[in-house]
């Protein structure tokens, strides 16, 4: 074994490194798709190709790459691409970012050149990210959706969807993201609290002329009020409604109406109705069929029909009329409120409603049918399903998938310029650019006007929702396809189950009619030390190659392996160096681990410990040790089968250092050095080649180095992570109950020889065994060993004598009674010449002799110390559980 000897120093880094590159060129984790084997398929959250990964995603990543060496370990086939998501705004966003440009201000074909530069960029540093966290990705099923292969996928998916009436172009008011010019869907939009000015407006009733005040955030929409409504508990409606209020500035004629959904303590208790300001003006356009009028347009500026705001932004709009309204004195006051508010998810502006024809997928429709599918998808942690369920049961459109920017799948349709008709792309064309690929007819079939190509592009999430049919060669190998789908996992993050987790649902029963994967797995959040959620803007994120220089990878891995399922963890460097101790831990016990083979031949080695357990004379506390290992072997399988990883890794530590290194190599380490005893060997080398495995895929770059130096020479298979995941060995109940005793009283002794300050591998005379345990040979032999004494034997209680050991004089009171006397008293007791005078002592005095004289000294004039002798011999006495254990020093 080559830990034993010579260069045996641990390097953490070079190791790793050492593997990582190994483990690439021989490409161990390849996907095979010729094999026989049970295909194990994870649907893998391409990354965005938009930045670096921080702590979290390193984290996120890991897990799922837990899940992958796991499986691989149970004997599956484990398809686990490497892949990136490259599309969409996040990329648009940050190289308007890096190069301060507006994207509608440059030339389309030039900005998505820009955008694919930076994505290239970025998945380079993040292949060797994922490299060097030792993610076991496999680069021959590798793929990134904007490769032409990708995006023919989703362009196809769109057209069948779109032939079978499934997708639709509507006249619908649209989350609208101004900066970014674009629709937005519900999901997209997130809420924060802002501080905003209530503005009391003068409005007029026609009838009698009489002032009406009502109280807006958005007096910039006034050009857009078609109606006024007042609750109908309040007093003034009987009088208002049925008349006409009079806008102010514009001076339209609108009906006041009575409505419950008034507050009637908002403002004045009167609202004005505008198409559309928000998500509440909505309820209420199609609840009295308003027309929707256009106040905004898709760049955030006032249309013509704002009058004197036209052109300007909302902001500015905003200022002007509260101008205009105080110089015509229609303005009786302003009050700053708190309002929630939408906006954007990437770039934060406040969003809008604006109505735009937009490309939209029927998703209301097949409510049921999604949630009777993900009743019959395995969900873990289980209560994730409920979020699910609730967003399903919440959705109130369809799915908005046309988005108006540059770098993402084009829609494969030209569209007619003066009729409206719409030609998609056969299926046999794609993957096109309309922009570019003219239309296959030159004329609009219905009415010979113009065709044009959309230049619409699609939602970032119309890709990312095919992953389980790209991944299964949908539409490109149907053979392939029948074998790997459903896939068998989809892992991602518990923020994207409403987008991601739901469409990929969506799509797959539209197009295939089944559920897309067997299982689902959620990821938590990698919090910031203080608690906060980690994010790239808001700079609290943790670079996880800073912590791997200083602790190196398998530390990190040790720390995502802690992080519970489904659960927020806070970033926690004492676990990065709890795993790291954890290395060292492994390496010093395999060292001597490695010591119990010197100098026996392999084939020798090989025959011993393939036996069976029933036919090496394994001692108590060795079946004490293989019992323990195979129910802890037991739970880590049970908890990995659930993807609670946390627990297989505490089981796995809490027996590497307590079962095994305090206990049991502690006691065998005679048998070890001195006698190569087979039964040891048999049961180290089994029991830690299972463990090692066992952490394989926590710490995967340090149980290699171990399988290759300790393990590799008799056995087959060449990477520690194709191997196979252990089994239990052995359950012996009755030697493990006895064990169990066996080591109560060694840590008992242990514990004693610390009080009495004796080094643990100082050795002492005797131990006696005095208890309902009785200890065959070897046992005693195990136990002499274990705590160092020259002797063990057994004992009877009865046997056991209290005596006194010593008596120490109270000089604060014996010298101003027995005065000159007190030298002779001392010098009496220090001889030791009270021990002839135990008949006294028991009645409570000693008698010393002084100048021929017997003085009295009764107990009040010193302390007796008392203790015990086994058959005249003193001992001490320590408790083992039922046991005692008398003790000679
Ligand atoms: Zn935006
Ligand atoms: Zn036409």
């Amino acid at each position: 074994m080559n830990m034993a000897n010579g260069s045996d120093n641990l390097d953490i880094h070079a190791i790793e490194k050492k593997w990582q590159d190994w483990w690439e060129r021989e490409e161990i984790y390849r996907f095979d798709p010729k094999s026989e084997r049970p295909v194990f398929s994870i649907d893998n959250p391409p990354r965005y190709a938009s930045g670096r990964l921080h702590a979290g995603h390193a984290v996120h990543y890991t897990h799922i790459d837990f899940v992958a060496r796991y499986k691989r370990m149970r004997g599956y086939n484990v398809f686990f691409p490497l892949c990136f998501d490259v599309n969409g705004m996040p990329i648009e966003v940050n190289v308007e970012k890096k190069y301060g440009i507006r994207m509608r201000e440059h030339d389309r074909h030039k900005f998505i050149k820009l955008c694919e530069d930076f994505a290239e960029e970025n998945m380079e540093e993040m292949k060797r990210q994922f490299k060097v966290l030792g993610e076991s990705m496999d680069p021959s099923i590798y793929y990134q959706t904007d490769s032409p292969d990708y995006r023919r996928l989703t362009q196809i998916s769109f057209i069948k969807l779109f032939k079978r009436g499934e997708i639709y172009k509507g006249d619908y008011p649209v989350n609208w993201c101004p900066r970014c010019g674009t629709a937005l869907y519900d999901a997209e939009v997130e809420y924060k609290k802002n501080l905003t000015n209530l503005n009391y407006i003068k409005f007029r009733v026609k009838e009698t002329g009489e002032p009406l005040i009502i109280a807006t955030t958005r007096p910039e929409l006034l050009a857009t009020c078609q109606l006024v409504a007042v609750n109908p508990s309040d007093e003034r409606a009987s009088t208002l409604v049925g008349k006409k209020a009079v806008t102010p500035i514009y001076g339209r004629e609108i009906p006041i109406v009575a409505d419950e959904k008034v507050d009637p303590d908002f403002g004045t208790g009167v609202v004005m109705i505008c198409t559309i300001g928000d998500k509440d003006d909505l309820q209420w356009v199609f609840k009295y069929g308003l027309k929707l009028e256009k106040g905004i347009n898709e760049e955030g500026r006032m249309t013509e029909i704002t009058g004197p705001l036209s052109g300007l932004t909302i902001k500015e709009a905003r200022e002007r009329i509260i101008q205009i309204l105080k110089e015509r004195d229609l303005l009786l006051k302003q009050e700053e409120i708190e309002q929630n508010i939408g906006v954007c998810w990437r770039c934060g502006t406040p969003i809008e409603f604006i109505h735009k024809k937009q490309w939209f997928l029927k998703t209301l429709e097949h409510r049921e049918a999604i949630l009777r599918m993900a009743d019959e998808i395995k969900w873990y942690p289980e209560f994730m399903k409920t979020r699910l369920v609730d967003w399903v049961n919440s959705l109130s459109w369809d799915w908005v998938i046309s988005r108006q920017r540059y770098f993402a799948t084009p829609i494969p349709v030209w569209e007619c310029e003066n009729c409206g008709y719409i030609l998609p792309a056969e299926e046999e064309q794609c993957y096109i650019d309309p922009t570019v690929t003219p239309p296959p007819v030159e004329k609009c079939p219905k009415c010979g006007g113009t065709l044009k190509g959309s230049e619409e592009v699609f939602d970032t999430w119309m890709d990312s929702s095919i992953t389980p049919l790209y991944n299964t060669f949908w539409g490109r190998d149907e053979g392939m396809h029948k074998r790997l789908f459903p896939m068998s996992l989809r892992p991602q993050s518990h923020d994207i189950i409403r987008t991601w987790a739901f469409y990929t649902m969506l799509r797959s029963y539209l197009l295939t009619g089944k559920k897309p994967w067997e299982e689902i797995m959620m990821g938590g959040f990698i919090l910031a030390p203080d608690g906060t959620p980690m994010h790239t803007s808001k700079g609290n994120v943790i670079d996880p190659l800073e912590i791997k220089e200083e602790y190196g990878t398998d530390p990190i891995r040790y720390f995502a392996a802690m992080c519970t399922l489904g659960k927020d963890s806070p970033f926690r460097l004492k676990d990065v160096k709890r795993g790291k101790q954890i290395i060292i831990k492994m390496w010093n016990i395999m060292r001597l681990v490695a010591r119990c083979y010197e100098g026996i031949a392999s084939r020798t080695l090989m025959e011993l410990v393939r036996k069976s357990p029933e036919d090496i004379p394994l001692h108590t506390i060795d079946k004490w040790l293989l019992t323990h290992y195979s129910r802890m072997v037991k739970t880590a399988t049970e908890s990995a089968d659930r993807y609670e990883f946390d627990k297989v890794v505490r089981a796995a530590s809490d027996f590497l250092w307590h079962t095994l290194a305090d206990n049991y190599l502690e006691a065998v380490k005679y048998r070890i050095y001195s006698e190569k005893d087979p039964a040891v060997i048999y049961t180290l080398y089994n029991v830690t080649f299972g463990l090692m495995k066992i952490f394989a895929p926590f710490m995967p770059h340090i149980t290699e180095e171990i399988y290759q130096r300790c393990f590799r020479s008799l056995e087959e298979v060449k990477s520690i992570h194709l191997t196979l995941w252990p089994t239990p060995i052995l359950e012996d109940p009755v030697a493990t109950d006895k064990g169990e005793k066996i080591f109560e009283m060694i840590s008992a002794v242990r514990r004693w020889k610390n009080t009495e300050r004796i080094p643990l591998g100082e050795e002492i005379t005797a131990v006696s065994i005095a208890g309902d345990i009785s200890l065959n040979a070897e046992e005693m032999r195990d136990f002499k060993e274990a705590v160092r004494a020259r002797q063990v034997r057994a004992a009877r209680i009865e046997d056991l004598k209290e005596t006194i050991l010593d008596i120490k004089l109270k000089f604060n009171l014996l010298g101003p009674v027995y005065k000159e006397k007190t030298s002779e008293i001392t010098r009496f007791v220090k001889e030791g010449r009270w021990r002839e005078q135990r008949e006294y002592l028991a009645k409570g005095f000693i008698k010393v002799p002084v100048k021929g004289e017997d003085v009295t000294v009764p107990e009040d004039y010193f302390e007796v110390v008392k203790g015990w002798t086994l058959e005249g011999r003193d001992v001490n006495k320590v408790k083992a559980g039922s046991t005692l254990l008398l003790i000679e020093k």
